[in-house]
């Protein structure tokens, strides 16, 4: 039930869990991370509290690009399998979602086989779609992400990573709070400005359709049509 990321800084893990300690009134039932030095990957999931998630976290747990979500479970029950991240078969993608994806079994059979699948989440249908939009159709990551954005129904927040590029995150947004913070050096998503005002106060807006790519140098946001959008930052004004 909530979205933090940040890329180009150290300690990533470390402002993740912070981030996602701060979305804990949101409520949740099980919490998970990846995070990269791009050379070492992580993912760890915990079910129940993020204190559990801290506990399975070692020394060796650190790098400069990470996702993190809580989950507040509608499809499949709260277990460790079911918590996002949720991975591609072939382990190269990465995806944290909130909200409620309709068109699941629909997706399911026209796109993706039965042994495809780990857990029961709906969210595991758009991390295997986009796989599979890549591999059938030679599509680059980002654009399998926005043609799989133009399938999926239903309401999302999605951050994406591909650990082959592992300097971006793509994110989406319908129906779902989404907000991207800028940073000198660095920029972070979350779904609200609370997680992250410990690393900036200047956030940007996604409107509903839209799909942006952060990297550590900047944002890119482009509409349905695949347009460039520009958007004036504002400055978050809420006391700590
Ligand atoms: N529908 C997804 C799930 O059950 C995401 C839930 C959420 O927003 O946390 O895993």
């Amino acid at each position: 039930c909530g979205i933090v990321g940040i890329v180009g800084k150290e300690n990533a893990e470390k402002i993740i869990i912070n981030g996602l300690e701060r979305l804990e009134y949101r409520g949740y039932d099980s919490a998970g991370l990846f995070v990269s030095d791009k050379q070492n990957h992580h993912l760890i999931k915990a079910q129940g509290r993020i204190k559990n998630l801290e506990e399975k976290m070692t020394d060796d747990v650190n790098g400069t690009i990470g996702i993190g979500h809580t989950r507040w479970a509608t499809h499949g029950k709260p277990s460790e399998e079911n918590a996002h991240p949720h991975t591609s078969q072939n382990g190269r993608l990465v995806l944290v979602h909130n909200g409620v994806i309709e068109n699941f079994e629909e997706i399911r059979q026209m796109y993706l086989t039965d042994d495809t699948f780990y857990g029961e989440t709906d969210t595991e249908i758009a991390v295997h779609l986009v796989a599979a939009l890549m591999e059938n159709e030679q599509l680059s990551t980002k654009e399998a992400f926005q043609k799989a954005l133009t399938i999926i129904q239903g309401s999302y927040a999605f951050a994406l990573v591909d650990k082959e590029d592992g300097e971006t995150i793509y994110v989406a947004k319908n129906k779902s709070p989404l907000l991207i913070g800028l940073g000198d050096g660095f920029n972070v998503i979350c779904s609200d400005a609370l997680a992250m005002l410990d690393q900036t106060s200047h956030f940007v807006e996604i409107v509903d359709g839209e799909m942006v790519t952060v990297t550590a140098e900047g944002i890119q946001i482009e509409d349905e049509k695949g347009n460039n959008v520009y958007r004036e930052s504002y400055e978050a004004q809420l006391d700590l």
